[in-house]
């Protein structure tokens, strides 16, 4: 049995005194709780002063964004290698913001994926398909396109620690959970695709979160479905009260 991965990613959201604050208390809650792995995911500009306050206990930290080049000349970008510097262990790719909004391709983010593993970065890559998507019966299409993309070239052995967070862009900020059943089919698809490229092995321990209104109300159904392993979570994880009855549900028998 996998221990439930949930995640929190505060986008462009709180202040450094306020995520500060979140962290102690996230800390302190969940002190020697072992049958869970938690995250957040700060701004770039807390990542620092956050990872000190969480090293050395369960909560990991993740960047929610990195660039795909080692360094250089590109300004305003973040690298991989200074986001693992200041102690993260994790990093969000392909989130469907990044996709829609900044116009991220999937070579892009294949990009991305290659360079936070050069550096030991344990990648989160995000997938899922627009309600027009689904509408017209390409779900499966659409996430069998940005797997294949977004793992181009990459050989198993270098995926071990590789997340996938299934995050149904119609379901992203706008109050619509998938069903749990609906959101269950597709994480059977993802891993079945994963299995035909990489093997049954890899896919079983592969770690697949959903994405998409979680909230304290529906999170233990979602986590209760087979193929769910863990959250990922936006507007509920920007409270630190919500965030902490998400995890308390799902830690819950
Ligand atoms: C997200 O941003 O990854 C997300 C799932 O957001 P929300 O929970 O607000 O839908």
């Amino acid at each position: 049995m996998k221990k439930p991965f949930i995640v929190g990613n505060w986008k462009m959201n709180l202040t450094l005194k306020q995520g500060v604050e979140f962290a102690g208390l996230l800390k302190n809650s969940l002190y020697g709780k072992r049958e869970i792995i938690c995250g957040i995911c700060p701004p770039f500009v807390f990542l620092k002063e956050i990872c000190k306050i969480l090293e050395d206990c369960n909560v990991c930290v993740a960047a929610q964004n990195i660039h795909s080049e080692r360094n250089g000349a590109y300004t305003g970008e973040i690298s991989a290698l200074m986001v693992k510097e200041v102690g993260c262990t994790h990093v969000l790719i392909g989130h469907s913001e990044r996709r829609h909004i900044f116009h991220e391709t999937d070579s892009f983010i294949n990009a991305k994926i290659k360079m936070a593993l050069s550096v030991t970065l344990k990648p989160i890559f995000c997938i899922g398909e627009t309600l027009e998507e689904r509408e017209s019966g390409r779900t499966k299409e659409v996430i069998q396109n940005q797997l294949k993309g977004g793992l181009h070239d990459i050989r198993a052995d270098r995926l071990k620690e590789l997340v996938i967070a299934y995050e149904p862009v119609w379901a992203i900020g706008t109050g619509k959970t998938a069903l749990p059943g609906q959101a269950n089919e597709v994480h059977a698809f993802i891993r079945n695709t994963v299995a035909d490229a990489y093997g049954k092995d890899f896919a079983t321990s592969l770690y697949i979160q959903y994405g998409g209104s979680v909230k304290p109300e529906n999170a233990k159904e979602l986590m209760a479905q087979p193929e769910i392993d863990g959250l990922l979570v936006g507007g509920a994880s920007i409270t630190f009260e919500s965030f902490l009855k998400i995890i308390e549900a799902v830690s819950k028998d």
